[in-house]
C-alpha cells in the first residue's frame, strides 16, 4: 500500500479496513470515548468513536433512513418519538421530516459528539437539534429509561456497539425498561451490528428481546462504511408485526408524508425483512 496518503484505520480481530484520508480534522477524547473526524477521500468526512466508524457524509442517509422510516411508517400515528443515543443527530433529522411527528426526545451521553458533529458533520444533523419539536437530554440512556415516565409510540436506539458506554444499552433491564416506556401499539428498533462481522450480537440480542416483546423481527440493510455486508436491525413491538405489513399500505403512507429518501422505499421497507437464512438459523 502506498505510503504517499494519510490513512485511517478501522481495526476489527481479524480485518482491518483503510480508508485513505486528506486530513484529521478533529482527535480528541471526551470523558466517555476518543473521537476523530477525518477528510476521508471517498466517504467525505467520517465520524470514528473509539475507532469505529460511525457515520460518513456519503452513506449515513442509508443507516438513518432504515432505522427511522421502518418504524415510523410502521406505526398508525407516531406522535412521540425516544432517540437514545444518535448525538451525530442523523436519526433526530429523518425523524422531524414526518409531519406527525410532535416531540421527539434525543438522550445523549456525551455532549461533546453533538457538539463536535454540529461543527464538523453539520449535514448530519442538519439543523434538527433546533427544531421546536426535538428536545435534547444530555445524560445516561439507561438512567432516562429508568427515570422517566412519559410513553413514547417509537423508540430508536441509536447506540454505538457495545463497548464504552454503550454497554449499559444492550442489557434486558434496559430493554425491559423500554418496553414499559411504550405505549400499547409501540415501536422499538434499535442496531444489532453486521451479520457478518458480529453474528453473537444479533443472537443476542433476539434472545433477549424475545423475552420481553411479543414480535421480534430482524431486519437488514448494506451501508458501504459499516463493514462485512448486511447491517443489522430488530423491530421489536406488541401488536405490529412488519412481516404483515402490505406494500400497498406502506406505498400509500410513505407518498402521503411526501418525504424523498434515497435508499428507504416501500419494497425495501417489505424486503428488508427477508433476510438470509443464515441469520434465521442464527436466531432459533
Ligand atoms: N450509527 C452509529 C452505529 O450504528 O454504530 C451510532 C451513531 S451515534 C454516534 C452513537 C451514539 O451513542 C454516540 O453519540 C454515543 O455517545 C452514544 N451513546 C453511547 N452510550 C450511550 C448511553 N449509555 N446513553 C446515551 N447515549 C450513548
Amino acid at each position: 500500500m502506498t505510503q504517499d496518503h494519510q490513512w485511517v484505520i478501522e481495526r476489527w480481530k481479524d480485518i482491518e479496513t483503510h480508508y485513505r484520508i486528506e486530513s484529521i480534522l478533529y482527535e480528541n477524547s471526551s470523558e466517555f470515548q476518543h473521537m476523530k473526524v477525518v477528510e476521508s477521500s471517498l466517504y467525505g468526512r467520517m465520524l470514528l468513536l473509539d475507532g469505529v466508524v460511525q457515520a460518513t457524509e456519503k452513506d449515513e442517509f442509508i443507516y438513518h433512513e432504515m432505522m427511522s422510516h421502518i418504524p415510523l411508517l410502521s406505526h398508525p400515528n407516531p406522535e412521540k418519538v425516544l432517540v437514545i443515543g444518535g448525538g451525530d443527530g442523523g436519526i433526530l433529522r429523518e425523524v422531524l421530516r414526518h409531519r406527525h411527528v410532535k416531540k421527539a426526545t434525543i438522550v445523549e451521553i456525551d455532549p461533546a459528539v453533538i457538539n463536535i458533529c454540529k461543527e464538523f458533520l453539520p449535514t448530519i444533523s442538519n439543523g434538527a437539534f433546533d427544531d421546536i419539536r426535538a428536545d435534547l437530554v444530555v445524560t445516561d440512556g439507561a438512567r432516562f429509561v429508568k427515570e422517566t415516565d412519559v410513553k413514547y409510540d417509537v423508540i430508536i436506539v441509536d447506540s454505538s456497539d457495545p463497548i464504552g458506554p454503550a454497554t449499559v444499552l444492550f442489557s434486558k433491564e434496559f430493554y425491559g425498561g423500554i418496553h414499559d416506556l411504550l405505549s400499547p401499539d409501540g415501536i422499538m428498533v434499535c442496531q444489532t451490528g453486521s451479520i457478518h462481522m458480529q453474528p453473537d450480537e444479533q443472537r443476542a440480542s433476539y434472545i433477549l428481546l424475545k423475552d420481553i416483546f411479543q414480535i421480534v423481527r430482524p431486519y437488514v440493510f448494506a451501508i458501504p462504511t459499516y463493514v462485512g455486508g448486511f447491517f443489522s436491525a430488530m423491530f421489536c413491538s406488541d401488536k405490529i408485526d412488519p412481516c404483515k405489513t402490505s406494500l400497498n399500505s406502506l406505498e400509500q403512507k410513505s407518498s402521503a408524508s411526501k418525504i424523498k429518501t434515497r435508499y428507504y422505499n416501500p419494497g425495501v421497507h417489505i424486503g428488508a425483512f427477508y433476510v438470509p437464512g443464515f441469520l434465521n438459523e442464527r436466531l432459533i
